[in-house]
C-alpha cells in the first residue's frame, strides 16, 4: 500500500499513531477504533467504501491534502468485518486499549486481533454446520507436510502426504485459507485452478516460520513437551514444519496462546479410502456441481442431525469412507440399532436437540470470548449428558460405550456453573446482573447496600412530599445529573431553601439536596464495584472451565458422532435403505439399487432401482451403452455413491449390497457434460484419465463417463477403447470400473476381453421414438438412438432421413471381411484376412518356411533354454546365430 500518508509533514499525533500501526500491519485492512466508531483511512477506507457501501470522506488530518476517510459504528463490527474477511481481506481490529477519561494525551491503541477467512471464529463469520479450516503446507523432496486447524474448536492435526496428493487433499478438506511459506518451494505451484484454487484465500507467511527447528520449539512450548516424540512425531519432518508455522501463525493473528488447541493429532489418511478431487465435485459429495441445483447433494440428503458438530461430523465421514471392515461394522452396528430401536432413537434425538455447540463454546471460554449465556448454554448442555447416557445404557457395543463414558462426569461442573451464573444472564459482562446471590459475600454486600441506596431514595420521594406539602414531587435519575428532585412551577414557591437549583425545564425545575447526592454517591460507587467484581468472578469461573477443555471436546466428539448415527439411522428407516454387507474380496454385488439424491428428487418420475454387479472374473468393466438421457450417469454415479456410503457407515439405498472394499474412488466425466464450467476441457480431461490409469488399483472403483467426448468422434473412440483396454490388461492396475457411453462402437470390447462385460439401458422403441424404461441390463445396445433423440428434438424430417442413410454407409463398414471388429485391430495386423510373412514368421506351420537360412536359425533357437543360460552361454548362442545368418543360404543347402 502506498504510505502517503508517513510522509506528510505535520501529521497530528494521531495520525502519527494511525500509520505506525499501520505500518506494523500492512497486509491488513486496519480498523481504527475512535470513540464509537471504527474508522479506516488512504487505501483502506477506499477497500471499505467499495465492499461495504460505505460513504467515502475526507479529512484532513493536519496533512497537506486530505486523506480518504470511512468508518462504521462500533456495534457494527460484526456485520461489516464479516463482508471483509468474506471478499477475502484480512482484517485488524484496533482497539483503544485504555480508557479515554483516564488518558493523559493520546489513548492507547493496540491491534487486538487480525480476522481472515481461517482465522474467524465468531459464529456470525462462520456456518454452524461446517468446520472452518485453515492449512499449513510446505513441500520439501516430492513430500508435502499438511496441517489443518479449525480456530473455533480447537481440532489439530497434520499428516504427510506425496506432494502429487496435495490437491486431492486440498478439494477434500476444503479449507477457507492456506498458510504457505514465502519464498522457498512453492507448494502451491502447479495445482490446477480447476479445483478452487482461485476461491481460496493464500497466505504467505515468513519462510522461517516454517524451518524445522523454528516450527518444532513452537509446538513443544505450546504443548509443554520436552521433545516431540512424546506426542508421537517422531518421524515427521514436513509435518512438523507445517504445524509449527500454522500454529505459530495462529497465534501471531489471534495474540491469544489458543490454549484450547489441546492436541496434535496425526491425521492417518491411510485409514481412509481416496477420493479423487473429480470424484467428490461429480458425486457432488457436499457441494452441488451447479450452484443453483440447492439441495442436491449427498449431505443434503444424510444430514438430519441435530447439532452442529453432528453436522460438521457427517461433512467429515463423507470426504473420509472408511477401508477397514471392523471399523465399518461397528459404525454399521450403531445404526443399525438405532435404525430399530424407534423410541431409543426418538428419545435421543430429542436429548440431542437441548445440546449447543460445546465443541466451539469450549473454544470461546478457553480463548477468553466466551460470555456468561456461554457459560450457561454449557451448563444447560451438561446437563442433557446423564439423560443421553441413561438413554444409552441397554447398549453394550463398543462405540456406543465409549460414547457413553466420554460424556459421564460433568455433573458437579455443571452444578458449578449452575451455582455461579444466574439463570438469563445478560450478554454484557460489564453491567453486573450475571452472578447470583451467595457465591461471594463482599458482592451480596455491596449489593445490599446498593439496593438499600436505592429503597432510601425511592422513601425519599414520600418523605419529602410531606415536608414540602407538594404532592407532584418526583424524585428522576439521568445520566448527566444523577439523581434530582423535580418540582412543578407552580409549585416553585413552595420548594425549601435547602434545595439547590441544578436545571430549568419549560414546566418545572430540577434540583438536588447534598443528602441525595451523597447516598448517590454511594449507589454509584457502589455499582462500579459490582460489576467490576461481577466480572472478576466471571473470568475466574471461565478459567477454572477451560481447565475442562479437553474433556469437554471429546464429549462433544461423542455428541457428534452419537447424532451422525442417529442421523444416519433416521434416513436409513424413512427411505427404506439395507445394511450393506462389507466383504474382503473385490465384488460389487448391489441388488435394487437407487440414486440417493435423485430418488429424492424425482417427483414426476418414480425412481427405477437397478441392479449392478462388478468385479470377480467377468465382470471387472461393465461397458454400459445407452442414449443420451436413458440413465447412464446416474447408474454410475448410484453404485460408487453407495460404496462411499457403505464404507462411511451409513445404510444404502438399495433391497441389497454386498460391496468389495474399495480403496480409491476415481471419477472422470467427459468434458461436454461440464461445458458449464467454462473451461477448455479436454486436457483436463485427459490429465484426469492419466491420473487414473497411473493409479487405481485392483481394489479401486472407477467411473469413465463419457471419456472422450471432449474431441473428435474417432479420437475420443480411439482414447475411451485403449483405456478400456489398460485397465484390463494392466497388472495391478485392474479396477472395477463403469465405463458409460453412447459411442456403442465400444461394445465391440467385450468380445475380445473377457473380463469386460457390455450392459446397457434400456429403452423402447415406439414409433421410430424412443421412451426411456431406465432399465439397466445385460448386453449391448443396438445403436446409438442419436438420430432419435434429433427426431425428439424436432430435426427435420429430411435431415433425419439423410442421417439414417449415411449411419447405414458407416455400419457396414465396421466388421473386417473376417468378421472381427474393426476397431479391434492392432498396428501392423493385417487388413484382409491374407497372413504375411512379417505376423507368420515363426507361428505358422513350419512347410510355410521355406528359407533355409531361417530353419537353421530357428532350429539352434529349440535346443535352447533359455531359464538355465548363463550369461555368456547367451553370447556364444547369439554368437553362433550370427554366424547362421552370415553363412550363405547355397552353403547351408550343401550341408
Ligand atoms: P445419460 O447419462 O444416459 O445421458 P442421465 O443419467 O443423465 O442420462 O439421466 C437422465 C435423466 O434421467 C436424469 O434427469 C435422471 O434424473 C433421470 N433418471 C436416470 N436414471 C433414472 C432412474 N433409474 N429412474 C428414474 N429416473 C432416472
Ligand atoms: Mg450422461
Amino acid at each position: 500500500m502506498k504510505q502517503s500518508a508517513s510522509t506528510k509533514p505535520n501529521l497530528t499525533p494521531m495520525m502519527r499513531q494511525y500509520v505506525a500501526i499501520k505500518q506494523q500491519n500492512p497486509t491488513t485492512v486496519l480498523l481504527y477504533r475512535m470513540g464509537d466508531f471504527y474508522e479506516m483511512f488512504n487505501e483502506d477506507a477506499k477497500t471499505a467504501s467499495r465492499i461495504l457501501g460505505l460513504t467515502l470522506t475526507s479529512r484532513n488530518h493536519g496533512g497537506a491534502d486530505a486523506t480518504p476517510l470511512a468508518g462504521f459504528p462500533y456495534h457494527a463490527l460484526d456485520r461489516y468485518a464479516n463482508r471483509l474477511v468474506k471478499a477475502g481481506y484480512r482484517i485488524a481490529i484496533c482497539e483503544q486499549t485504555e480508557d479515554p477519561k483516564k488518558a493523559k494525551g493520546l489513548v492507547k491503541r493496540d491491534v487486538i486481533e487480525i480476522i481472515s477467512a481461517g482465522t474467524a471464529t465468531e459464529t456470525s463469520f462462520i456456518d454452524e454446520k461446517s468446520n472452518n479450516y485453515i492449512l499449513g503446507i510446505v513441500v520439501n523432496d516430492g513430500t508435502a507436510g499438511v496441517s489443518i486447524c479449525d480456530l473455533s474448536t480447537g481440532e489439530f492435526s497434520v499428516e504427510e502426504i506425496e506432494k502429487e496428493k496435495l490437491s486431492e487433499e486440498i478439494v477434500r478438506v476444503d479449507p477457507a485459507e492456506i498458510i504457505a511459506a514465502d519464498g522457498g518451494e512453492d507448494p502451491l505451484a502447479g495445482l490446477s485452478e480447476e479445483n478452487g484454487f482461485a476461491q481460496r484465500v493464500i497466505t504467505r507467511y515468513d519462510g522461517w516460520k516454517f524451518d524445522r527447528d523454528n516450527a518444532e520449539e513452537v509446538l513443544k512450548c505450546h504443548f509443554s513437551v520436552a521433545s516431540l516424540q512424546g506426542l508421537g512425531f517422531e518421524s515427521y519432518e514436513t509435518g512438523i514444519r507445517a504445524a509449527g508455522a500454522l500454529l505459530s501463525y495462529l497465534k501471531e493473528q489471534k495474540k491469544n496462546d489458543l490454549r484450547h488447541i489441546s492436541s496434535l493429532i496425526p491425521r492417518t489418511l491411510s485409514r481412509y479410502a481416496e477420493l479423487d478431487p473429480s470424484t467428490i465435485r461429480n458425486l457432488e459429495l457436499l457441494k452441488p456441481i451447479h450452484s443453483d441445483d440447492k439441495g442436491g447433494t449427498l449431505i443434503s440428503v444424510l444430514d438430519r442431525t441435530c447439532t452442529a458438530m453432528g453436522g460438521r461430523l457427517m461433512k467429515r465421514w463423507i470426504t473420509h469412507p472408511l477401508k477397514q471392515a471392523p471399523e465399518i461394522s461397528d459404525r454399521l452396528d450403531c445404526v443399525e440399532w438405532l435404525k430399530k430401536d424407534v423410541f431409543v432413537r426418538g428419545e435421543i434425538e430429542l436429548l440431542l436437540k437441548q445440546i449447543f455447540d460445546i465443541e466451539r463454546l469450549i473454544g470461546r471460554i478457553t480463548y477468553e470470548r466466551a460470555n456468561a449465556r456461554d457459560l450457561s448454554a454449557l451448563k444447560n448442555s451438561l446437563n442433557v449428558f446423564p439423560k443421553i447416557v441413561k438413554t444409552l445404557s441397554p447398549k453394550s457395543n463398543n462405540v456406543i460405550r465409549g460414547i457413553s463414558q466420554n460424556l459421564e462426569g460433568f455433573e458437579d461442573l455443571a452444578l458449578r456453573i449452575d451455582e455461579t451464573i444466574v439463570d438469563n444472564p445478560p450478554l454484557s459482562l460489564r453491567e453486573g446482573g450475571i452472578i447470583r446471590k451467595g457465591v461471594s459475600q463482599e458482592l451480596d454486600e455491596i449489593k445490599e447496600a446498593s439496593q438499600n441506596g436505592k429503597k432510601w431514595i425511592a422513601s425519599l420521594q414520600e418523605t419529602e412530599r410531606k415536608n414540602t406539602g407538594i404532592s407532584s414531587l418526583k424524585i428522576g435519575f439521568n445520566k448527566v445529573f444523577g439523581y434530582y428532585i423535580e418540582v412543578s412551577k407552580a409549585n416553585i414557591s413552595l420548594v425549601p431553601e435547602t434545595y439547590i437549583r441544578k436545571q430549568t425545564l419549560v414546566n418545572g425545575e430540577r434540583f438536588i439536596t447534598p443528602e441525595l447526592k451523597e447516598m448517590e454517591e454511594k449507589i454509584l460507587g457502589a455499582e462500579e464495584r459490582l460489576s467490576s467484581l461481577e466480572y472478576e468472578l466471571f473470568v475466574s469461573l471461565r478459567t477454572e472451565i477451560a481447565g475442562y477443555c479437553s474433556r469437554i471436546q471429546k464429549a462433544a466428539e461423542a455428541v457428534a458422532m452419537l447424532d451422525v448415527f442417529t442421523s444416519l439411522a433416521k434416513i436409513a428407516a424413512d427411505s427404506g435403505y439395507c445394511r450393506p454387507i462389507i466383504r474382503e474380496d473385490s465384488n460389487i454385488i448391489i441388488r435394487e439399487c437407487r440414486h440417493p439424491v435423485i430418488e429424492q428428487m424425482s417427483i414426476d418420475e418414480q425412481f427405477v432401482p437397478n441392479d449392478a454387479i462388478v468385479g470377480g472374473k467377468d465382470a471387472q468393466i461393465i461397458l454400459i451403452t445407452g442414449p443420451n438421457m436413458a440413465g447412464k450417469s446416474t447408474y454410475l454415479r448410484q453404485n460408487a455413491l453407495i460404496a462411499i456410503m457403505a464404507q462411511m457407515g451409513s445404510f444404502v439405498p438399495a433391497a441389497k449390497a454386498e460391496i468389495g472394499i474399495v480403496d480409491k474412488f476415481f471419477t472422470r466425466v467427459g468434458a461436454s457434460d461440464r461445458l458449464a464450467r467454462g473451461q477448455s476441457t479436454f486436457l483436463v480431461e485427459m490429465i484426469e484419465v492419466a491420473n487414473i490409469l497411473n493409479n487405481a488399483t485392483d481394489r479401486s472403483l472407477v467411473l469413465l463417463d463419457e471419456v472422450g467426448r471432449g474431441t473428435s468422434t474417432f479420437d475420443g473412440i480411439s482414447i475411451a477403447w485403449a483405456v478400456a483396454e489398460h485397465l484390463h490388461k494392466t497388472p495391478k492396475c485392474r479396477p472395477r470400473t463403469f465405463f458409460a457411453t453412447h459411442y456403442h462402437e465400444l461394445t465391440e470390447l467385450a468380445l475380445l476381453f473377457p473380463r469386460i462385460k457390455n450392459m446397457h439401458v434400456k429403452v423402447k422403441e415406439w414409433n421410430d421414438k424412443i421412451i426411456f424404461v431406465r432399465k439397466v441390463e445385460d448386453g449391448s445396445c443396438d445403436h446409438s438412438y442419436g438420430i432419435q433423440v434429433a427426431r425428439l428434438a424436432g430435426v427435420p424430417e429430411p435431415v433425419i432421413k439423410r442421417a439414417k442413410e449415411i449411419l447405414a454407409n458407416l455400419e457396414s463398414m465396421e466388421l473386417t471381411p473376417d468378421h472381427k471388429p474393426a476397431l479391434a485391430r492392432h498396428d501392423g495386423e493385417t487388413r484382409t484376412s491374407e497372413p504375411t510373412m512379417q505376423t507368420d514368421l515363426f507361428f505358422q506351420s513350419p512347410q510355410v518356411i521355406k528359407d533355409p537360412q531361417l530353419e537353421n536359425i530357428k532350429k539352434k533357437l529349440d535346443t535352447i533354454e533359455i531359464n538355465n543360460l548363463t550369461p555368456i552361454e547367451a553370447l556364444n548362442h547369439l554368437a553362433e546365430i550370427k554366424k547362421a545368418v552370415d553363412t550363405p543360404p547355397e552353403q547351408l543347402l550343401e550341408d
